[in-house]
């Protein structure tokens, strides 16, 4: 480089204030790591418009401005969780099918290599039914699920496929339901809301055993109540915990940029809290946050609440790591 000149894209460097994208290691095959994440570039399957395929990469632009850092907890993740980046799962361009395979197959062999905590970052919430069912493939176990969402996600296959709107029925109707491995007495719906479900998707969910809490009981109850008692519900008839996070539970004012926003919804700030909380949970193996579509955010607000989501998890799953070293020590 010539004097006074940087590559394009490098932009102010304090060294006193290392960031997200600092911390995360690209995959190298090295079994050296202690959280993993993988994107799902994957929207052509979402029911109303949805550019959600380009959230895994908002997330990680946006990491180029947070640090893994917590005030709050005064910790840094970086001392206790080594991070890597398995990249995108590779999408044929017109066969969604193929992309539901795919994204099946890729979390098939995550959890085939590794059992260590797994950050999926959609897409559209079809990648939630890929991502279970490729996780129960490799380590065919009873899992529970708890899924914060507007919506039951339970519609028809016949209609329309595997797309946004059928995750829990796809896990509903797998095999491995039938086998008990994911029952949906093990499955907690958290934050519906009020006309954007019809009658027979909630009579479906009930009737399957699902636990279905409204937003409205949320808030009156408080989140964190709902998360700790789901959370103690399902933990012993399980051997392993997945977190689905559709963003579309928050308020469509605490999150502008997803494809079906409606109000009544969560606040930004219990939902962070409570991530944090189920991240520290070692039971809960997996998160996936799905449907923020960048393309129509505002401010890119959305996709940061996304990232800061991730990272509250993230933080979880520190403060398990800090609190066993320092019981060890003890
Ligand atoms: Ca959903």
């Amino acid at each position: 480089m010539l004097p006074h000149l940087v590559l394009p894209g490098v932009g102010f460097r304090d060294h006193d204030d290392p960031k997200v994208s600092d911390w995360i290691r690209l995959h190298d095959e090295s079994p050296e790591f202690d959280v993993a994440l993988f994107g799902v570039p994957l929207s052509k399957t979402s029911i109303s418009h949805s550019a959600a395929s380009r959230l895994p990469d908002a997330i990680r632009a946006t990491f180029k401005s947070l640090t893994p850092y917590s005030v709050h907890h005064r910790i840094d993740l970086s001392e206790y969780l080594k991070l890597t980046d398995l990249g995108n799962v590779a999408m044929h361009l017109t066969d969604l099918t193929a992309c539901q395979e795919a994204v099946e197959a890729a979390a098939q062999a995550y959890w085939a290599a590794y059992d260590k905590p797994l950050v999926v970052l959609g897409g559209d919430h079809s990648t939630t039914g890929a991502s279970v069912l490729g996780m129960v493939r490799a380590q065919p176990k009873r899992y529970g699920i708890i899924h914060f969402d507007a919506h039951h996600d339970v519609r028809n296959l016949e209609d329309g496929g595997r797309h946004n709107g059928t995750p829990f029925r796809t896990i509903l109707e797998s095999e491995f339901a039938k086998d008990g491995l994911l029952s949906g007495s093990n499955i907690e719906q958290i934050g519906l809301r009020d006309f954007v479900n019809s009658k027979t998707y909630t009579e479906y969910a009930v009737k399957q055993g699902v636990t279905v809490v409204t937003a409205r009981q949320t808030h009156r109850q408080g989140l964190m109540n709902v998360v700790q008692q789901a959370f103690n519900r399902i933990r012993p008839a399980v051997d392993a915990i997945y977190v689905s996070f559709d963003v579309d539970v928050l308020d469509q004012a605490h999150a502008p940029g997803v494809p079906a926003p409606s109000p009544g919804g969560l606040t930004a700030w219990e939902s962070l809290e409570v991530l944090e909380w189920l991240g520290k949970q070692h039971e809960v193996r997996a998160m996936d946050i799905v449907c923020v579509d960048p393309a129509v955010d505002f401010r890119d607000l959305t996709t940061r609440t996304a990232a800061h989501l991730v990272m509250s998890f993230l933080t979880g799953k520190a403060l398990e790591r800090r609190e066993t070293q320092t019981s060890g020590e003890g």
